[in-house]
């Protein structure tokens, strides 16, 4: 039978790069868009170190219809879409927001209006727990009210969201599904793809690896006076391969053509562990010490937010496969596997 062909935009990214995997191994034929603004094209080795294919990728942004037509004309029969790729960096979009605007909205615009002319109607896109602001009440259900974004990033998931509900309510054939990602860590246990950060890295993890090898000298700790269990804050730290697979299952249920035009669902692990809990729990899995100090507050930090998974549970059948240790230990051993490059430092 002939497989199924998904798009993957931002497919050489961190969470697309795993999920490109997962669709292969789910029996999907995976197909790539990305433009390596924020990735490399070593993920794409990776990803055939895994899977023993070479998937096509078409080098293109996404904001630029003209080229997402023709990569849509070169790939007939596309079933759905993927879409990841936007920039994600909380703090550079306070100061870049007309190119968070740009990118993050521009291409979903664009690509919609491309999916449209070819009537591709299955969409899965990526959203973030940003959108629920300041919870009043954890842990966050799909019903927990979204709050005004306290980035201009949160604000471009926020406002992707509302065109995708405005699209859901117009006459449009789309269906889509917006997964709303908590803390995505760790890496594919082969160690062959992982996060890949240029520069000096924004999130937690990959800062606490690169410690633990030497290449910083110290993580900084934002805050240790909040109102958690030991004054640091609460994240939901949730496996990326596992997060990988609820993108497999929502294609698969667009396909099917259950639910709503439009549905939402948290991807977390359903409980929250500190930043502290973080560190030992990486210390733990890889008898490596961190050397960290505390600091102060980082702007823009929502104390404390862990997700409602019910929905995710029963409707995509989302499961967390591994304990915040082995995500750990999977993200040490892919800091290993690169050691040797100096392209991460
Ligand atoms: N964090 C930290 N030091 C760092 C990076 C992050 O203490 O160098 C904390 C941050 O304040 C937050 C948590 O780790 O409480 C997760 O931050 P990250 O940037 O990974 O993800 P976010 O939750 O902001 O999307």
């Amino acid at each position: 039978m002939e497989k199924k062909k998904i798009l993957v935009t931002g497919g050489a990214g961190y969470i697309g790069s795993h999920t490109v995997v997962e669709l292969h191994e789910a029996g999907y034929e995976p197909v790539i868009i990305d433009n390596f603004s924020n990735s490399k094209e070593s993920a794409l080795d990776g990803i055939t170190a895994i899977t023993g294919q070479q998937f096509r990728c078409y080098r293109v942004d996404c904001t630029n219809a003209a080229a997402m037509r023709e990569v849509f004309e070169q790939e007939p029969g596309l079933e759905g879409v993927i879409h990841f790729a936007a920039y994600k960096a909380v703090g550079e979009s306070v100061e870049k927001p007309l190119e968070y605007y740009h990118n993050n909205v521009g291409s979903l615009v664009a690509l919609l209006q491309v999916m449209r002319e070819f009537n591709v109607t299955n969409l899965v896109f990526s959203s973030s727990c940003t959108v629920y602001g300041i919870p009043e009440n954890l842990p966050v259900t799909e019903q927990t009210p979204v709050q005004k974004a306290n980035s201009p990033y949160g604000n471009t998931k926020k406002i992707c969201e509302e065109i995708l509900s405005d699209v859901a309510q117009s006459a449009s054939t789309l269906r889509s599904i917006a997964l709303r990602y908590f803390n995505p860590i760790g890496a594919h246990p082969s160690a062959k793809i992982g996060e890949l950060p240029l520069g000096v890295p924004n999130n937690l993890v990959p800062f606490i690896t690169q410690t633990a090898a030497g290449i910083r000298e110290q993580l900084t700790i934002f805050g240790e006076d909040y109102d958690t269990a030991d004054g640091t804050c609460v994240r939901d730290y949730v496996h990326v391969v596992d997060l990988a697979k609820a993108h497999v299952t929502a294609v698969e249920r667009l396909l099917e053509a259950k639910g709503d035009k439009i549905e939402f669902f948290n991807v977390g692990t359903g409980s929250g562990n500190t930043v502290l809990e973080a560190v030992q729990a990486f210390e733990r899995a890889t008898g490596v010490k961190v050397n960290y100090k505390v600091g102060p507050r980082r702007a823009g930090d929502v104390p404390k937010i862990y997700a409602d998974v019910t929905k995710a549970t029963e409707v995509l059948g989302f499961r967390t496969n591994s304990t915040l240790e082995e995500a750990m230990k999977s993200a040490w051993d892919w800091q290993l596997s690169l050691q040797d490059s100096v392209t991460n430092v």
